[in-house]
C-alpha cells in the first residue's frame, strides 16, 4: 500500500462541507440556532433528558467535574487505561486522582478493584468515580451505580469511544453508553478520530436538570442564564455573573458538521461492527493474538485492540508497511505529571502488563476491505516469519 493507514480518521461528505457552508453564510456563526439543534438531536441519539455542547471533550470532563464540587482534598477513582485528560479534569479541580487498576479480560477499569479502595478506607474517604467506556466497550454501569450507592458517590461516564454503544442490564434492557440512568453525566468528544467529529467539540449529558442548568451557566463564564435566578435587575442590558465559569462554548460552524454528521452516526457503528468481526473472524485460534474477551453486542468499536508478543517487533513492521497503527494508552498513573504524587511501576501491574502488550489496529469506516486485508496479511507474515 502506497498510502498511510492510520488507526482511525474522519469521514467527511459533501453533505457535512454544504452544511458547513450554509452556516456561514447565515447570521449566526456562534450562540445561534444549530447549538440548540445539536443538543436536541445528540440527546435524541443517546437517550438522554439533557445535552449541552462544549468546546471539547476535555471541556466537558472539567464542568462535569465543577458541576459535582470537586475540591482540593476530595479523591476520585478512575482506570489508569485512558486518555490523559480523563484523569486531568479531576486535577483542575484540585481534587486526588485515586487509580484503580483494569480487568485483564475486558481491559476496563475494574469493578473489585474499586470495592476494595472503598471498603479500605472510611466512608466519606471518596467523592466518585469516572469509568471509561474504553475502546468503545461499554460499562457495566448498573453495577458501578449500585456500588456507587453505597458509598454515596457520583458517577461521570467518560462515553468519548462509545456513543451508540450499550450494555445490556439486569432486566435484559439496552442502556445506552451516556443515557443517563445510571451515570450523573457522561461525556462525549467530537475530535476527528472519534465517531463523530466537529473538528473539535464535546457533549455533556445528563438527567439531571439540577446538574443541567449548572453546566449551562459555568459554559459561559458563570453568567446565570435563567432570568428567574437572578438576583438583582439593572434593566434590558443586565447580565450577572454568580460564579467563575468559562467559555467553553462550541461554534454553530461546528454544530452544523455535527448535525450532519450524526446522521450516520448508527451506519458507521454497523460498519465498524463489520470490521470488527472480520478481524475477529481472521484472528480466532491464533495463538499469537489475544483478544477483548467476552465480547459484547454493544460494543462501539472506536479501537479494534490486540496483545501480542514483541508488540514493539510488529509496531515497527506495520509502519514499515505504511499501517499506521498506535497504542491506546500509556497508563496514565505512569506520566511523569502523576509520579509526584507517589504513582510508580507495579502499581497497577494489570495496566502495566496491558500496556506492553497491546497494539490498536485499523479501524474506521471508510476502511476498504483491500486495506483490511493488507493489514491482517502483514501481522500473520510476521508472526510467520
Ligand atoms: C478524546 C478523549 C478525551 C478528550 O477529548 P478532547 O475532545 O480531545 O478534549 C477524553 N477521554 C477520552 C477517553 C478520549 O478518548
Amino acid at each position: 500500500m502506497k498510502s498511510i493507514i492510520p488507526y482511525g480518521r474522519q469521514n467527511i461528505t459533501e453533505d457535512d462541507i454544504q452544511a458547513v457552508v450554509n452556516t456561514l453564510k447565515s447570521d449566526f456563526l456562534t450562540q445561534g440556532p444549530k447549538i440548540a439543534e445539536f443538543e436536541q438531536v445528540f440527546a435524541n441519539y443517546i437517550g438522554s433528558k439533557y445535552a449541552l455542547a462544549v468546546a471539547n471533550g476535555t471541556a466537558a470532563l472539567h464542568l462535569s467535574a465543577m458541576s459535582l464540587n470537586v475540591e482540593p482534598g476530595q479523591k476520585v477513582i478512575t482506570t489508569p487505561i485512558t486518555f490523559v485528560a480523563t484523569t486531568n479534569c479531576v486535577r483542575y479541580c484540585g481534587g486526588e486522582v485515586v487509580f484503580a487498576d483494569i480487568d485483564p479480560n475486558t481491559f476496563l477499569l475494574a469493578i473489585n478493584k474499586v470495592r476494595n479502595l472503598l471498603e479500605a478506607s472510611p466512608k466519606g474517604t471518596y467523592q466518585g468515580i469516572i469509568p471509561v467506556d474504553f475502546s468503545g466497550r461499554p460499562v457495566n454501569l448498573e453495577a458501578f451505580r449500585k456500588l456507587a450507592d453505597e458509598y454515596d458517590l457520583w458517577i461521570i461516564e467518560d462515553a468519548c469511544h462509545a456513543p451508540g454503544g450499550f450494555f445490556i442490564d439486569s432486566n435484559g434492557q439496552q442502556q445506552k453508553c451516556g443515557n443517563g440512568n445510571y451515570a450523573d453525566l457522561a461525556i462525549f468528544s467530537f475530535h476527528p478520530v472519534k465517531h463523530i467529529t466537529c473538528g473539535e467539540g464535546g457533549m455533556i449529558t445528563t438527567n439531571s436538570k439540577k446538574l443541567y442548568d449548572r453546566l449551562c451557566n459555568l459554559r459561559t463564564h458563570g453568567i446565570q442564564q435563567n432570568p428567574d435566578f437572578k438576583l438583582y435587575n439593572h434593566g434590558g442590558w443586565y447580565y450577572e455573573m454568580q460564579e467563575l465559569g468559562y467559555n467553553y462554548r462550541l461554534t454553530d460552524i461546528q454544530a452544523a458538521l455535527g448535525i450532519s454528521q450524526l446522521t450516520r452516526a448508527e451506519e458507521g457503528i454497523i460498519t465498524r461492527r463489520r470490521i470488527a468481526k472480520r478481524y475477529n473472524d481472521e484472528f480466532a485460534g491464533k495463538s499469537f493474538i489475544k483478544r477483548q474477551s467476552g465480547l459484547v453486542n454493544g460494543h462501539a468499536y472506536h479501537l479494534y485492540i490486540i496483545e501480542v508478543e514483541d508488540r514493539i517487533g510488529l509496531y515497527k513492521k506495520l509502519r514499515e508497511k505504511n499501517i499506521f497503527a498506535q497504542i491506546h494508552y500509556i497508563p496514565c498513573h505512569l506520566m511523569p505529571y502523576y509520579r509526584q504524587f507517589g504513582w510508580q511501576e507495579r502499581d497497577m501491574p494489570n495496566a502495566e502488563k496491558y500496556y506492553q502488550h497491546c497494539i490498536s489496529l485499523p479501524m474506521y469506516p471508510t476502511l476498504s476491505q483491500e486495506e483490511q486485508q493488507y493489514v491482517i496479511n502483514t501481522i500473520n507474515a510476521f508472526y510467520k516469519s
